[in-house]
């Protein structure tokens, strides 16, 4: 007798993480069944989705993206409802039919539906890292209240949840873990001359050499910020305290992070950097299913290198330390100002190298305040985003 169909949600469908989800979920009919799709601008991609697919609901950012969306889908797509906004979000990634709501919305405003999928206590495969870096100690609060099940689709820290005990809890000591080892490439820039940073352009730092991603991720892996908010990720997600968390650069992306244990074993997951292989892990979990991956060819790439991230190249990954240590509002003030930081570089009105500038001088003109709800979280994202956007528009100070 076959099982039923796992009923998904997939919020942020037409990005990198998106798309690269259905792409697995249509290697297997018999497993999946699309309930939900979510886009904010791109309704052309959507209502392709939508045809593939005919998921019960369809959501996109406006009520003006609403009706092109229906223009597009009526009257032959008339068996999905298409809604608008963020309420919607939520309700998708809560219908009490949802089996796995995959998070792929990108920055802080994945942060509510994701939420809302943790207090329905859905299975949750998370690629929105910023919900959890700004949102830590709430965020895990309803995933455990709620019976929730959390599967990181970051590739790290896939990695590292395949490298720990399947039966894994409470910290890393108890479970015989010395250190989390997060692998890092580096980026484009890792070999770039210093002087020639503040130059660089946008597609320039969105071209990674391993990964294809979308294009804000591409700017944090450029200045390693996007390391920086795995270590936060993987703080949280595996109770780990930032002194057992080490970035260690590995430029081929062949080993997606490691666990070492206090027996001196370390356990590391390897594959060819393809996100479709942390996707289909999660979406089958604890099954295995084909992902479409190609076979790793160790002999082919021949060499694995590694190398200690410098600070001074990217203080991007001592700010997210920092903020780690420091706690409290601090994450969601680092991420808020990223992400103001990075769409001001990504509209050419900010220098690359201004992008930690701007985070720093954000970190120390908010002042600390202690996160216990999510208005907490949402009012440091507020204030994290105001002060940013200042910092951002003056003139740089002359050193
Ligand atoms: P993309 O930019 O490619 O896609 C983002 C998705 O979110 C799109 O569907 C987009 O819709 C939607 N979206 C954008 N803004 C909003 C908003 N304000 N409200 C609702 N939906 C919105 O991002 P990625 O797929 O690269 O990344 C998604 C998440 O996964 C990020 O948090 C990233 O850090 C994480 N991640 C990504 C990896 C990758 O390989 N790409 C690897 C590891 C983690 P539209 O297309 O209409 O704009
Ligand atoms: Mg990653």
């Amino acid at each position: 007798m076959s099982l039923p169909r796992q009923r998904l949600v997939v919020l942020g469908a037409t990005g990198s993480i998106g798309v690269n989800t259905l792409d697995v979920v249509a290697r297997h009919p018999e497993r999946f069944e699309v309930l939900a799709l979510s886009a904010q601008n791109k309704v052309d991609q959507l209502a392709g989705q939508c045809r593939q697919f005919s998921p019960r609901f369809a959501v996109v950012g406006s009520e003006d993206a609403a009706v092109r969306l229906r223009n597009l889908l009526y009257p032959s797509g008339a068996g999905t409802t298409v809604l608008a906004g963020v309420e919607a979000l939520e309700r998708i990634a809560s219908l009490p039919e949802a089996d796995i709501v995959m998070a792929a919305i990108v920055g802080a405003a994945g942060l509510r539906p994701t939420l809302a999928a943790a207090r329905a206590g859905k299975k949750i495969l998370l690629a929105n890292k910023e919900a959890l870096v700004m949102a830590g100690g709430v965020f895990m609060r309803e995933v455990h209240r709620n019976g929730a099940i959390l599967l990181p689709i970051d590739s790290e820290h896939n990695a590292i949840y395949q490298s720990l005990p399947r039966e894994y809890s409470s910290n890393l000591e108890d479970n015989g873990v010395r250190r989390i080892l997060l692998t890092a490439s580096g980026g484009p820039f890792r070999r770039m001359p210093l002087e020639d940073l503040e130059q660089v352009t946008p597609d320039q730092a969105c071209a990674h050499p391993n990964w294809v991603m979308g294009r804000k991720i591409s700017v944090d892996s450029a200045t390693m910020m996007n390391k920086g908010l795995e270590v936060i990720e993987a703080h949280w997600l595996f109770n780990a305290p930032s002194a057992r968390i080490e970035v260690v650069i590995h430029p081929q992306s062949v080993i997606h992070s490691m666990v070492e244990y206090a027996d001196g074993s370390v356990i590391a997951q390897l594959g060819n950097p393809d996100m479709r292989t942390p996707i289909a892990y999660g979406l089958a979990y604890p099954e295995r299913i084909d992902a479409g991956v190609e076979p790793l060819n160790l002999c082919r790439i021949g060499t694995l290198d590694f190398e200690r991230p410098d600070f001074m190249r990217f203080p991007c990954l001592r700010l997210a330390y920092e903020a780690l240590k420091r706690g409290g509002n601090a994450p969601a003030i680092l991420n808020a100002a990223n992400e103001i930081a990075v769409e001001a570089f990504l509209d050419g009105r900010l220098a690359f190298t201004r992008i930690p500038e701007v985070i720093e001088q954000t970190l120390s003109s908010v002042p600390w305040e202690e996160i216990a709800t999510l208005e907490d979280v949402l009012s440091a994202d507020a204030a994290g985003r105001e002060a940013a956007r200042q910092h951002a528009a003056a003139p740089r100070k002359q050193a």
